[in-house]
């Protein structure tokens, strides 16, 4: 029986190991779905800055097409000119064809503004294009040793699942079926190694007399607080 429990408490350990294993690969696709968003969220800034570039494009030939009607106006007013009368109608389409003028040079103002604009961003977006490269180069990498790690743990699952199957064909069938039986109920807690007198999963203080059986009997021992197999390690193995 001392024996049997022996591979029963192993056998909980390699359980533990399992868990731990099977934590981190739940783990490893969420912090590098993490990563990407961090990565794409930077080339979203790029997209933003080349959308505004095409805004600034269009309101440009908005006032390229702006000023095009404005001298098709001035050419009516000078045929019109042509025609004219007095020297009133004369001077009134004249200051007309001033006026159109200096809208012109205003309208033309506005579109080198647009030239300047255009350039910053174009420098903008070829600097967080550069800085993006970096950043994209060095969060694939992490995302990289991400998956390694990720694979590396997998596999190890499954050579520690073998190990597992080999300690559970040497364990006690009995013993087994009350691990088993425990390992759901008490969620996948079920051998206690017991510290001095602690129990190692609960924490509370045992009896000497269940102390001494632990030792001295073949009988399974439970904690009486929370239902787990005792364990205990000869002082022997204990220090080995
Ligand atoms: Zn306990």
């Amino acid at each position: 029986m001392k024996e049997g429990l022996d591979i029963l408490y192993t056998l909980q350990l390699k359980d533990d190991q399992l868990r731990e294993i099977e934590a981190v690969i739940q783990e490893i696709p969420l912090k590098i779905k993490e990563l990407e968003n961090e990565r794409d969220s930077r080339s979203d800034m790029i997209e933003k800055a080349k959308k505004k570039l095409q805004n600034n494009s269009e309101e440009r030939k908005k006032l390229e097409r702006e000023i095009v009607a404005i001298r098709d106006k001035i050419g009516k007013y000078k045929e019109q000119m042509k025609k004219v009368t007095t020297n009133k109608e004369f001077q009134g389409f004249s200051s007309e064809i001033k006026f159109e003028e200096a809208n012109i040079v205003g309208v033309e103002e506005k579109i080198i503004e647009k030239m300047i604009e255009s350039d910053e961003i174009m420098n903008g977006i070829r600097d967080a294009e550069n800085e993006f490269r970096k950043i994209a180069d060095a969060y694939n990498q992490q995302i990289k040793d991400m998956l390694a790690n990720l694979d590396y743990h997998k596999n190890k699952l499954a050579e520690e699942a073998r190990n597992k199957k080999d300690l559970r064909a040497k364990a006690d069938p009995k013993l087994l079926k009350v691990y088993d039986n425990l390992f759901v109920k008490k969620a996948g807690k079920v051998v206690s190694c017991v510290q001095t007198d602690f129990c190692g999963v609960c924490n509370i203080k045992i009896r000497p007399q269940i102390l001494s059986e632990l030792v001295l009997s073949d009988d399974l021992m439970i904690c009486e607080s929370c239902g787990r197999i005792l364990f205990k390690k000869i002082a022997a193995e204990a220090e080995a």
